[in-house]
């Protein structure tokens, strides 16, 4: 063959190798490919891309001059699709014919390409597109403006269950249920105006009629003329997504539901009241017909008490649903949920005979018996609901039932717990104070003839000894009636009797005739010159101060003497006393003033911690403020203040006082 000839060919020819290496092109095959190939480089074709006609990729096993090689078959004709390097498409025949040596071997291959014409690249973004409708697991489907379907792909067969056959020229509203048919128009009348529906999650029904959760994308379909001629609708089947939606929507409100129950009971201490407020929801919650909670507790020491409430639509069953749960055989232990869907069910069953009991009388569908379980693992009550309905509780009902028992068993034993403490605390006070009431009596006869023998006796010796047992006795008088006082106080029974007096004179007093008591303070004052009038009970201001001047001197013994001073302001007075003595820790003042606190190493120090707790008290009932300043190992300055007027600042006051 002339070379030339075929260089200027206006057929397009190469030649390659068995292995592919192209040895040789002409001109006009340069031209189809778009580009030069480098010679023995390039294998089997020279363009830059090389597809099946619709735009798939060819793998190299599939070229038609691998194939024809392989297995010895020429002179086919195969399309293939071609991308040249400036991006444009076009379709060649491609036609190997086989290449021998002069002694007949097979070496390789010629090839001739003929143009099939060129196509923009929307050709194969049509194939690639329809490749992906196709292959899409989303519903894909097209429909003309009145609704007409007009494309299926293979996700719509496998998301609404109709063929393409079954499906194309019906009317799309087969896919909607009926209370959704206005979805359609309203859709329709978007799409008319050229507008896009996104994501629009509803409802679908499948071929076999179940429902089927949808989030829909509808685009208008415009023409070259950009005239809307139907409609593209992309579907995707979200059931799952919307029933874990639903879930965990359910799954919230419960968490809800149990954390504001949660909240509601555990403030309470009165297991009435919880039990009552947890019928009423756990009634309310599931729809029920009756609840009733029965529950029992028993105490460490074996006391027991037995508690019920009951809820019901007709509030005259409650009696009878109290006298069935209470006349029974007491808690049923099992430590499960027990669902009656029915209550012909689990004939036999221990529990049995209380639910046909129950039946009769209330005529019920469906039932649950919940265990209430205490923190030791004991069935300690039954939460009971009823329904007039068959099936009516779901696991669902169950589950929540099951965790609203667990916080009323939390609930019921604190507060059961807290009742039995708080009477054993009433009683204990009221031991208290009939034990101090009764070690009074007796002691004032003892300080009475102890007074009379101090005045008869000559004998110094004796009479030494006698006074030594009268000032003890005092001590003693004092601890009973600090004793006395707390327990009076705390049931608002101690008397104020509210009087105008100089604050200053008692303050002298008092302080003179401490003086003479103490041996080893001397009381240094700094009052007022003129008298300081205010409003208050005396005699119980006196116990504040001299209750403070004791401890200034108990607390301080190493020292020698005890400051008081009085402030005079407008509207109150401030009176300080302060002591050179052992100090208090911040954490020890904080503590200070409550009900029998003594601060760690004073036990060799008398005292039951009772007298700055009822100082305290004092000073508050008269509206004054007290408080400290001190420093460990060094002393403490205690200071209260007292309104002037009493009477104005505190009305509410004046009620107590009446009252008390
Ligand atoms: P009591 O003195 O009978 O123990 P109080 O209620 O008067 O009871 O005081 C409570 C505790 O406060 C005392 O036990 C003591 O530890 C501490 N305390 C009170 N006054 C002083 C003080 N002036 N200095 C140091 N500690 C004091």
């Amino acid at each position: 063959m002339d070379d030339t000839i075929i260089d200027n060919s206006p057929v397009a020819f190469y030649s390659c190798k068995l292995t592919g290496e192209i040895t040789y092109f002409n001109q006009s095959a340069v031209k189809e490919w778009g580009r030069k190939p480098v010679l023995n480089k390039d294998v089997w074709c020279g363009a830059y891309k090389i597809f099946h006609p619709d735009g798939t990729p060819l793998p190299r096993k599939d070229h038609p001059v691998v194939k024809a090689i392989n297995n010895r078959i020429f002179d086919q004709k195969t399309e293939v699709l071609i991308q040249r390097e400036d991006g444009s498409f076009h379709n060649l025949l491609l036609m190997p014919q086989p290449w021998y040596d002069t002694n007949t071997n097979l070496i390789g291959a010629h090839c001739y390409l003929v143009n099939g014409g060129s196509y923009g690249k929307n050709h194969v973004k049509q194939s690639i597109l329809s490749a992906i409708v196709e292959s899409s697991d989303d519903a894909i489907v097209s429909k003309d403006l009145n609704g007409v379907i007009m494309s299926w792909n293979r996700g719509a067969e496998q998301v609404f269950g109709y063929t393409e056959a079954e499906a194309v020229g019906r009317s799309i509203t087969m896919l909607i249920p009926e209370e959704r048919l206005e979805e359609e128009t309203i859709i329709l009348k978007k799409l008319r105006k050229g507008e896009k529906i996104d994501h629009f999650e509803t409802i679908r029904k499948h071929k076999s009629g179940k429902e089927i959760a949808i989030s829909l994308t509808v685009s208008p379909i415009k023409d070259h003329n950009g005239n809307i001629i139907g409609a593209s609708k992309v579907a995707r089947d979200i059931t799952p997504q919307a029933e874990a939606q639903k879930a965990l929507k359910k799954y919230s409100e419960n968490l809800e539901v149990l954390h504001q129950i949660g909240k509601s009971v555990t403030q309470i201490l009165d297991v009435e009241t919880i039990l009552k407020r947890i019928t009423y929801v756990t009634t309310n919650l599931t729809n029920s017909k009756l609840g009733g909670l029965y529950y029992q507790y028993k105490s460490s020491n074996g006391q027991s008490s037995n508690y019920f409430t009951g809820s019901s639509v007709e509030q005259e069953n409650i009696p009878k649903l109290k006298s069935l749960f209470t006349s029974g055989q007491g808690i049923f232990t099992q430590k499960k949920v027990l669902r009656f869907n029915t209550i012909k069910t689990k004939e036999g069953s221990p529990e049995f005979s209380f639910v046909k009991q129950l039946d009769q009388h209330f005529n019920l569908g469906s039932l649950m018996l919940v265990p209430i379980i205490s923190k030791s693992g004991t069935v300690t009550g039954n939460l009971l609901l009823g329904h007039g309905e068959t099936d009516h509780y779901s696991s669902d009902d169950e589950l929540l039932m099951m965790n609203i028992a667990r916080i009323a068993s939390i609930s019921l034993e604190n507060s059961a717990l807290f009742e039995q403490v708080k009477s054993l605390s009433e009683k204990k006070d009221e031991f208290i104070a009939l034990a101090s009431h009764e070690l009074k009596t007796p002691l004032t006869t003892v300080m009475g003839y102890l007074q009379l023998l101090s005045k008869l006796e000559s004998d110094s010796h004796t009479k030494m000894f006698v006074e030594k047992s009268l000032i003890q006795a005092e001590k003693l008088n004092n601890l009973i009636e600090d004793i006395l006082n707390m327990s009076r106080i705390e049931k608002g029974k101690l008397h104020f009797n509210i009087d105008s007096f100089d604050i200053k004179n008692l303050l002298k007093d008092i302080t003179q005739t401490f003086s003479h008591l103490s041996d080893n303070h001397k009381i240094e004052t700094i009052l007022c010159d003129n008298p300081v009038i205010i409003e208050g009970d005396p005699q119980r201001i006196e116990q504040v101060i001299l209750n403070l001047l004791t401890n200034a001197c108990k607390y301080s013994p190493e020292a020698d003497k005890v400051e008081v001073k009085l402030e005079d302001l407008p509207t109150k007075v401030i009176i300080k006393v302060k002591d050179y003595g052992i100090g208090l820790t911040k954490d020890q003042q904080n503590k200070l003033f409550t009900r029998f606190y003594r601060a760690e190493g004073v036990e060799g120090i008398s005292g039951l911690g009772l007298g700055l707790y009822l100082t305290k008290l004092i000073i508050e009932r008269h509206k004054g403020e007290i408080g400290l300043t001190s420093e460990y190992g060094k002393g403490s300055e205690f200071y209260f203040s007292l309104p002037k007027n009493l009477k104005e600042s505190s009305k509410i006051l004046k009620e107590e006082v009446k009252i008390s």
